[in-house]
C-alpha cells in the first residue's frame, strides 16, 4: 500500500476531510487509527504529511478537541508518527505543537490517562529534534517536566503510570543532550531530585524504565572533569632515539572539555559496534606473498651466531656426555626428572591431600596425553564440584585457605608473622636518601629479604628467590626502580582448586553510580585526600596514619595516585605507558596497612577500554604477604561488586590521538583482605615480570638433562632501555655424531614462538611458561618434539614494557605489535631482530613450520588462534575470490582443529582467518606475507576464563594458563604426524605412545592409512 502511494492517498483524505465544514468524526477516527498504523511503516511517513498539509490540519484538529478525548488522543497518535521524522518534528515545534502538548500533560490525575501518556510520547519524539530542545530549554520546560515527573511520582503509589513517568523522563533525556539542557536541569535541581527518587525505588522492579531512564539522566548530567592529575602524560618519561613525544607537560586544561552541543546518547558499555567488515583488506597485491628479501648477506650472518646448532660438529658428543658424567646438582628439582605439566599439577594435588596416599614415586611419568580433553584423568571436575561458598564467607570466597572456623595461624606463627610483616615493609620501603643511581636496590631490602628467606624457606617449583634478587638487581627500569614487589621474590604456587567466575550481582553497576553521584549531591563523608602520587612524592603516609599506604614503584608495577573518597573507598589512577598519555588498563600496585574483615572499595577511574571481562565474571588477583608466610604463597582472584562502566572524567584531545573514545572508565571492586596489618598486592591479572622470566630460564637450564635437551640461552639484542632480549633453543642432540644422525640433526624444521609484546598481558607469560617447561621436561611427547624439530623461542619480545608497567607499548611510546613492516633497529630492536632472525631461516630454507606469537584477549573468554587467509578474507568482504587465491590450501586451519581437540581450554569457534588492514604491521601478518608462512598465528588467552569445555565458568589460573602452553606443544607434533613429510619412524613412535592412551582414533586411523599404503607400496615394489 505504502508503494502504491497509500499513505499519500490517506493523509489526502485526511487534509479534505478536516477541513470540510463539519467534519465527520466516525471518518477522521478511523482514518487516524489507520493513519498511525501506516506510518509506522513508511519511512518518508512525516516528509509526506509536511508536504500534503496534514500537520497543519492534525495540529488545528488537535486544538479544536482539547477538552474531547477521545478526538484528541486519536490526533495524538497521528502526530507521534509525523515526529518520527526529525525534520517534521522541527516544523511541529516551530507551529506551536510543544505548547499544545503541555496544556495536555497535566499533573497526576485519574482521568485520560491514555491521552497524557500519548502526549508525553509525542513530546518525546519531538524532542530528537535539536531545535525543539533549544525550545525547551528556553520555555523553561526543564523545570515543568521535572515538577510534573515529580508530582506522578509521589502520587503514582501504585505504579500504574510508570510510563507516563517514563515518557516524561524521556523527554528530560532527550534536553539534557543539550549543554543548556544540563545546565538548566542542573539549575532546576534535577540532580538532587531525581537522585533522591532513584534512592526510593531502585530495588523495585515494576517501575525498571524509570530507574533505568533515571540513571541516564543523572550520568548524563553529572558535570565532567578532568582527571585528578597534573598530566595525562606518563608519570616516566624515557629519552628513546627519536622520540618526538618529550616536549613540555601538557596541562588539562578547561577548555579541552569543550562541549560539543551533539553528543550522542549515553550508550551502555559494551554496545561499541564496530564495523569489522570495513577492516578487511581486499588489495590483492597486500594479500599476495611478497617475500622482500631485505636483509643484506651479512647482515644475515649475524643470525647464523644465534642458531650455532647448524654448524657444530658435535665431535665431543661421545666424551662430553659419556660414562663419567658430572652435573652439579641443585636444590630446585631433581634434573632426572623435570616434572611436566601434568605430573607437577599431580604432585601438588598429592601433597595438599596426604591423606589420599604417599606421593607415588611415578607420577612424573604422567604424560601430557591425560590432560587432554575427555582425557583418562583429570583433576579438574573434583574442583567444579566445589561447593558454592556462602557469600559472608567473603574470605573463604576469595580462595584464602583458612579453615571454615576462621582461624588462620596459632599465636605462634601470628607473633613471627608480625615481625616479618615488618621485614617486609623494609624490603619495599626504600629510604628516600638512597642515591638515585639506576640500578641499585636499597641494603636495607635485601638483608630484609634474606632474613625472610631465611626464617621462611621456601621451594616454589620452577622459581628461586635468592636467583630473582640477583636478577631484579640487574634489570634496568626507566626510572630505577629500588624494590622488589614480595610475590614475584617469594613466587607463585597455584591454588588447588579453580576459581569460578563470578556472578554478577543485578544493578550493581547502577549503585554505583548512584554512589558517585552522592559524592556530588551529599558530599559530607567525603575526604578527597590524595594519599600517594608518583608526581608528588613528598606525600608519604606514616605508618600512623588510618588510611590505607599505597607502593607501585617496583618491576611491573604502574600506580600513579590513591585517593582516599571515604573512610573504606579510595579511587586509584594508573600510570600511561611510559613516554604515552594512554593505554591504561594494567595496574600493579602494593597496600598495606588494612584492617580485616573491613570491606575496601577500589575505583580505577582512568581505564581506557570500552568494555571489560570484570563486567563479565572475571575478577582481579590479590596476594597476601602474610598468607605467602604462612606457606600459601599464591595469586588468588579476588574481589566483589565488580563492575566497570563509563565515568564523568573526559579525555582531553592530547590524549585521544587514536583512542576510541572521549571519556574514561571506572573499574570498582570492593576486597576485604584476610589479615589485619598485611602487605598485599593488586593486580589485573597474575604478575610476571621480566626477572621472573630470567630466573625461570636460569632455573630451567640450570636443571635440564643436558643428554637428553639442547637448551641455549642467546640474546638477541639488547632492548632501548640496556636489557638483554632473550632467544632460548631448545631440541635434542643427535643421537650419535654419526653422519646419520647429524644429518637427522641438521634437517630438524623449525618451529618459532614469541610473547609478551603487549606488556598488560601476563597471561602469554604463563602460557609461555608452560610451553617452555613441557619442552625441556621428560614427557615421551616432549622427547619426541625435541628429536624432530628445533624451538627458537622469543618468549618476551617487550622486556622494557613489562619492566616499566606498561600495558601495550615500548619505552618509545609505540605498540611494537603495529611495526612489524618496517621495523628499526635502533627503534624497535627487538622486533627488527626477530624478523632478521626469520628472514635468516627462510633463507637457509628453515622457515618454520608454524609461527605463533602469545597474546592476551581482554574482551572474549576462551584461548584461540587468529590466522591469515587470503580466500576467506575475500570470501567475508564480499569479494570474488579468483586467481591465486582460489589455489590456497587450508592448511592454516589444521592446528586449531587439533587444539580445539586437546586444549580443554581451547575453542576452534572464537578462532578467525581474515586479516585486517588495521593488523598489517603485526607479527602474524607480516610472518604469513613476507616470510611466506602459512601457519602464522596470533594465541589470544582470555584474561577471564572458560565459557566452553571442561573448564566452563572457571577464571583462569595460571596452570591452566601453563596447561595451554604445554598442549600448543603437542598440538605441533600432531600437526607433524598429519603431515605428508612426517617420517615413518616418528608416525610409529608417536603412534605407539598415542595409541597407548587411546588419544585419537582419527590418528590411528591415518596411521592405519599409511600403513596399508606402506604395504601396498612394497607389494608393487
Ligand atoms: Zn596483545
Amino acid at each position: 500500500m505504502i508503494s502504491k502511494g497509500g499513505s499519500e492517498a490517506l493523509l489526502q483524505t485526511l487534509v479534505d476531510t478536516a477541513r470540510s465544514a463539519s467534519p465527520d468524526s466516525d471518518i477522521l477516527l478511523p482514518l487516524f487509527r489507520l493513519l498511525a498504523k501506516v506510518g509506522l511503516r513508511d519511512k518518508k511517513f512525516g516528509q509526506k504529511a509536511l508536504e500534503s498539509e496534514a500537520l497543519d490540519v492534525t495540529l488545528i484538529l488537535a486544538r479544536k478537541n482539547l477538552s474531547h478525548s477521545q478526538n484528541l488522543l486519536h490526533c495524538l497518535w497521528a502526530l507521534r508518527v509525523f515526529a518520527s521524522s526529525v525534520t517534521t518534528g522541527a516544523m511541529l515545534g516551530i507551529n506551536g505543537a510543544m505548547e499544545l502538548l503541555f496544556k495536555v500533560i497535566s499533573p497526576y490525575t485519574r482521568k485520560h490517562t491514555r491521552t497524557i501518556r500519548a502526549a508525553t510520547e509525542v513530546l518525546a519524539a519531538l524532542l530528537k529534534s535539536k531545535s525543539n530542545c533549544r525550545r525547551a530549554v528556553n520555555r523553561g520546560y526543564v523545570t515543568s517536566l521535572l515538577r510534573l515527573h515529580q508530582d506522578w511520582h509521589s502520587h503514582d503509589v501504585t505504579n500504574t503510570y510508570v510510563l507516563i513517568r517514563h515518557g516524561l523522563l524521556l523527554c528530560l533525556r532527550h534536553i539534557v543532550t543539550l549543554r543548556s539542557g544540563r545546565e538548566a536541569f542542573l539549575a532546576a535541581q534535577g540532580m538532587e531530585t531525581l537522585f533522591s527518587i532513584a534512592q526510593t525505588c531502585l530495588e523495585n522492579k515494576s517501575v525498571e524504565p524509570v530507574i533505568s531512564a533515571v540513571i541516564q539522566i543523572l550520568r548524563q548530567c553529572y558535570p565532567e572533569s578532568p582527571l585528578p592529575l597534573v598530566t595525562a602524560r606518563s608519570a616516566y618519561t624515557f629519552p628513546a632515539p627519536g622520540s618526538s613525544s618529550s616536549g613540555p607537560p601538557q596541562g588539562l586544561a578547561e577548555e579541552d572539555f569543550e562541549d560539543d552541543g551533539d553528543e550522542e546518547m549515553d550508550k551502555d558499555s559494551d554496545a561499541e559496534a564496530v564495523k569489522e567488515d570495513d577492516d578487511l583488506e581486499t588489495d590483492m597485491s597486500k594479500l599476495s606473498p611478497n617475500p622482500g628479501f631485505d636483509l643484506p648477506e651479512e647482515e644475515l650472518a649475524r643470525y647464523a651466531v644465534m642458531c650455532p646448532e647448524l654448524s657444530y660438529n658435535f665431535e665431543e658428543l661421545e666424551s662430553k656426555y659419556g660414562d663419567d658424567l658430572n652435573i652439579k646438582a641443585t636444590p630446585f628439582a631433581n634434573h632426572h626428572h623435570i616434572p611436566s605439566v601434568a605430573s607437577l599439577r599431580q604432585q601438588c594435588f598429592n601433597k595438599e591431600h596426604s591423606s589420599w596416599g604417599q606421593e607415588s614415586e611415578d607420577t612424573d611419568h604422567i604424560s601430557i596425553l591425560h590432560l587432554v580433553k575427555g582425557g583418562k584423568s583429570s583433576i579438574r571436575p573434583s574442583s567444579k564440584q566445589r561447593p558454592l561458598m556462602n557469600e559472608n564467607q567473603s574470605i573463604q570466597q576469595n580462595g584464602f585457605g583458612i579453615d571454615s572456623s576462621g582461624h588462620d595461624a596459632s599465636d605462634d606463627s601470628q607473633a613471627s608473622l608480625e615481625q616479618a610483616a615488618w621485614d617486609i615493609e623494609a624490603i619495599s620501603c626504600p629510604t628516600i636518601t638512597a642515591s638515585f643511581s639506576n640500578f641499585t636496590m636499597s641494603e636495607e631490602g635485601n638483608e630484609a629479604a634474606e632474613k625472610l628467606l631465611h626464617t621462611h624457606p621456601r621451594n616454589t617449583p620452577f622459581h628461586d628467590p635468592h636467583l630473582y634478587m640477583a636478577n631484579a638487581m640487574r634489570t634496568r627500569s626507566a626510572v630505577g626502580f629500588k624494590m622488589m614487589a614480595l610475590p614475584d621474590l617469594w613466587g607463585h604456587c597455584p591454588p588447588t582448586t579453580a576459581q569460578p567466575m563470578l556472578d554478577r550481582k543485578l544493578g550493581v553497576q547502577r549503585i554505583k553510580i548512584l554512589e558517585d553521584v552522592r559524592r556530588l549531591l551529599q558530599p559530607s563523608d567525603v575526604i578527597n585526600k590524595v594519599v600517594f602520587s608518583l608526581d608528588e612524592p613528598w606525600l608519604l603516609q606514616g605508618p600512623a596514619s588510618s588510611c590505607l599506604r599505597f607502593q607501585s614503584k617496583f618491576e611491573s608495577g604502574n600506580l600513579r595516585k590513591a585517593i582516599q573518597v571515604r573512610e573504606f573507598e579510595y579511587d586509584l589512577l594508573v600510570n600511561a605507558d611510559v613516554n604515552s598519555s594512554q593505554h591504561q588498563q594494567w595496574f600493579y600496585f602494593k597496600v598495606s596497612g588494612m584492617r580485616s574483615a573491613v570491606l575496601y572499595r577500589f575505583n580505577i577511574i582512568n581505564c581506557e577500554k570500552p568494555n571489560s571481562q570484570f563486567n563479565y565474571g572475571m575478577q582481579p588477583t590479590l596476594y597476601s604477604v602474610k598468607e605467602a608466610l604462612l606457606g600459601r604463597p599464591a595469586w588468588i582472584r579476588t574481589g566483589s561488586e565488580i563492575c566497570y562502566y563509563r565515568n564523568r572524567y573526559r579525555r582531553n584531545a592530547a590524549a585521544m590521538d587514536g583512542a576510541s573514545g572521549k571519556h574514561y572508565y571506572t573499574l570498582t571492586f570492593a576486597v576485604t583482605f584476610p589479615h589485619n596489618d598485611d602487605a598485599c598486592y593488586l593486580a589485573y591479572h597474575y604478575p610476571y615480570t621480566y626477572s621472573t622470566l630470567m630466573t625461570h630460564l636460569e632455573i630451567l637450564e640450570r636443571n635440564i638433562d643436558p643428554r637428553q635437551v639442547y637448551f641455549r640461552q642467546d640474546v638477541l639484542c639488547q632492548t632501548l632501555g640496556g636489557n638483554p632480549c632473550p632467544l632460548v633453543t631448545i631440541t635434542a642432540f643427535p643421537e650419535s655424531n654419526s653422519a646419520e644422525h647429524l644429518e637427522q640433526f641438521r634437517c630438524r624444521p623449525y618451529q618459532v614462538i614469541t610473547a609478551r609484546v603487549h606488556p598488560g598481558e601476563s597471561n602469554a607469560s604463563w602460557v609461555m611458561k608452560g610451553t617452555l617447561e613441557f619442552l625441556v621436561s621428560n614427557d615421551p611427547v616432549a622427547k619426541l618434539l625435541r628429536e624432530n624439530f628445533v624451538f627458537k623461542i622469543i618468549p618476551m619480545l617487550n622486556p622494557d614494557g613489562v619492566i616499566n608497567g606498561n600495558h601495550r607499548c615500548s619505552l618509545s611510546g609505540e605498540d611494537l605489535n603495529r611495526q612489524w613492516l618496517i621495523p628499526q633497529a635502533h627503534l624497535q630492536p627487538t622486533i627488527y631482530h626477530t624478523k632478521g632472525l626469520l628472514h635468516y631461516l627462510s633463507s637457509i630454507g628453515k622457515g618454520p613450520v608454524v609461527f605463533c606469537d602469545f597474546h592476551g584477549h581482554s574482551q572474549k573468554k576462551n584461548v584461540f588462534l587468529y590466522g591469515c587467509s587470503m580466500k576467506e578474507t575475500l570470501w567475508q568482504a564480499g569479494c570474488t575470490v579468483g586467481g591465486s587465491a582460489l589455489l590456497e590450501d587450508v592448511s592454516y586451519r589444521m592446528l586449531p582443529k587439533i587444539l580445539d581437540k586437546l586444549a580443554p581450554a581451547f575453542t576452534m569457534n572464537s578462532c578467525s582467518f581474515l586479516v585486517e588492514k588495521s593488523r598489517a604491521s603485526t607479527a602474524r601478518v607480516v610472518v604469513w606475507r613476507e616470510l611466506g608462512v602459512s601457519r602464522s598465528y596470533t594465541m589470544e588467552s582470555s584474561y577471564c576464563g572458560c565459557n566452553q569445555g571442561p573448564y566452563q565458568g572457571l577464571q583462569f589460573g595460571t596452570r591452566d594458563l601453563e596447561e595451554m602452553g604445554a598442549m600448543f606443544c603437542l598440538g605441533l607434533l600432531i600437526l607433524e604426524l598429519k603431515s605428508a613429510r612426517c617420517s615413518h619412524k616418528l608416525l610409529a613412535r608417536a603412534t605407539a605412545l598415542l595409541n597407548a592412551d587411546a588419544l585419537d582414533h582419527y590418528l590411528q586411523r591415518k596411521a592405519k592409512r599409511m600403513d596399508i599404503r606402506r604395504r601396498r607400496k612394497q607389494e608393487t615394489t
